[in-house]
């Protein structure tokens, strides 16, 4: 299938760089304040609890469950036309309550998408072949 348009896609910079080369290995990494010990998304110079500098890159489960979403039928990029209808999700991790994460869900009926659904990471390749974190749904007792 061809497209008129390739979505966009985050340019790394400084400070991001070990995110996105997670990514290719198909890791989920976030950054963990060396002071308050809390993991933060997105990834920024200073913690967004406590302010502080120093931060370690550590790899996360990629499993969550799902906060909130919304299911876009109007294509707003013209890759878009062809991938209508999709799905933004925003994941709370596992790993701490308010670690959110602004993605797609892939692989889904929309109609099939409740509150607090168990998801999990999986990585797609963009066409310019950096590969993204998205979600799908996956089904868990716990
Ligand atoms: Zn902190």
């Amino acid at each position: 299938m061809s497209h008129a348009a390739d979505f966009p896609y985050p340019v790394p910079e400084p400070g991001t760089e070990p995110f996105w080369e997670g990514c290719n290995a198909e890791r989920l990494l976030m950054q963990r304040c060396n002071a308050c010990r809390k993991l933060r998304w997105h990834p920024a110079p200073l913690c967004i609890w406590c302010q502080h500098e120093e931060h370690e890159w550590v790899p996360v489960s990629g499993r969550g469950r799902i906060h909130t979403w919304t299911v876009i039928t109007h294509p707003v990029h013209p890759a878009a036309v062809d991938h209508v209808p999709y799905v933004v999700v925003e994941v709370a991790l596992d790993e701490q309550s308010d670690l959110r994460m602004v993605s797609n869900l892939v692989d889904c009926d929309p109609v099939d998408i409740v509150m607090d659904a168990a998801v999990e990471v999986c990585f797609r390749r963009h066409a310019s072949g950096q590969k993204l974190p998205v979600f799908r749904l996956v089904h868990r007792n716990t």
